[in-house]
């Protein structure tokens, strides 16, 4: 299956919700009214777009229906796929700038809160970069969860990277500083930093992120390169919560939005690149190594209004 085809099969829910009933909105409706208006801002509510990201794109129709004159429905469904990318912030998904390392090893760095998707992830980015050309090392640093070594050692074996992993409950940073090591000492090009999710406390969980950068920068200062929050697609404004306080403690270079394929309001991708101002650099549609997509608003406006 092709690029396109799984995206549009990891949205199909979103795109029931979103496309169905503005389709039949457009077709019933001969004028961008404020009764129109109004049940566009109903379904875009519905799917999880947010109340403030919402007014913007209803706002921005009002001045353009003002301005342009739209004659039939085809036009109108441009003009609402041009103002959904526009919501979108500059530097969201290229995929030769995502896969762009200037520097070996090129760090990557996983945060989130437990269950959102990370190892997953982790996995599919392996697969992505080794499709790319480049060789993977994975530093297995979520030592608290039981379990956690064997889940990522499979991920690793399935997309052919390395991994380096410590026993369960040793010191995170022990695991990053060896894999950092075994990278510059065997040349790999990405090293991925798996992380905890979930520790005694909030502060405790930061503390031990901060610590793992700075174990980083001491052997790489220019690392990690990217500090990527992994958010689960299906759980709204938690997830925007998650972003704000990670992006506090430690600062995020972007975001994945994971499980999109399982919600009907994928809308909260519009939500959160309009309210947070970090790029999502991936979605994730579904649970396979190939699930895991560069995000490309092009693709993903199309994908969620076109038949
Ligand atoms: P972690 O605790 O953040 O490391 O989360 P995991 O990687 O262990 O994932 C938690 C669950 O979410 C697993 O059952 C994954 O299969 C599932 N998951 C992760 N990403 C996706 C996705 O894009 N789509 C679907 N449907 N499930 C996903
Ligand atoms: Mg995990």
């Amino acid at each position: 299956m092709g690029f396109f085809d799984k995206l549009k099969q990891g949205l199909q829910k979103t795109h029931d919700n979103i496309f169905n009933k503005v389709n039949k909105l457009v077709y019933a409706k001969s004028e961008v009214d404020d009764d129109f208006l109004e049940q566009l801002e109903e379904i875009l509510l519905g799917s999880d777009v947010g109340v403030q990201t919402t007014e913007i794109l209803i706002e921005n129709l009002k001045k353009r229906v003002k301005t342009d004159k739209y004659e039939y429905s085809n036009e109108l469904n441009t003009l609402l796929k041009d103002e959904l990318k526009k919501v979108f912030s500059e530097g969201n998904g290229q995929k030769t700038q995502v896969f762009k390392i200037t520097k070996k090893p090129h760090v990557v760095m996983i945060v989130g809160v437990n269950g959102v998707g990370k190892t997953t992830s982790i996995g599919k980015l392996a697969h992505n970069y080794k499709n790319e050309g480049y060789s993977v090392m994975i530093a297995a640093a979520d030592t608290f969860r039981a379990a956690a070594n064997e889940q990522l050692e499979t991920w690793a074996q399935r997309s052919g990277a390395e991994i380096i992993q410590l026993q369960q409950g040793s010191d995170p940073s022990a695991v990053v500083y060896n894999a950092i090591n075994s990278a510059v000492a065997n040349n790999h090009d990405v090293v991925i930093i798996d992380t905890a999710g979930r520790l005694h406390t909030k502060v405790n969980l930061m503390e031990e992120l901060k610590k793992i950068k700075r174990v980083v920068q001491k052997i790489l200062p220019e690392a990690p390169h990217e500090t990527l929050l992994v958010i689960d697609a299906t759980t709204g404004q938690n997830g925007l919560n998650q972003a704000k306080e990670f992006s506090k403690y430690i600062g995020l270079t972007g975001l994945i939005l994971t499980k999109l394929d399982g919600t009907a309001k994928g809308g909260i991708v519009f939500r959160i690149s309009n309210e947070l101002k970090i790029p999502v650099k991936f979605i994730g549609v579904g649970e396979q190594i190939n699930d895991l997509q560069v995000f490309d608003k092009e693709s993903f406006v199309k994908a969620l209004l076109e038949d």
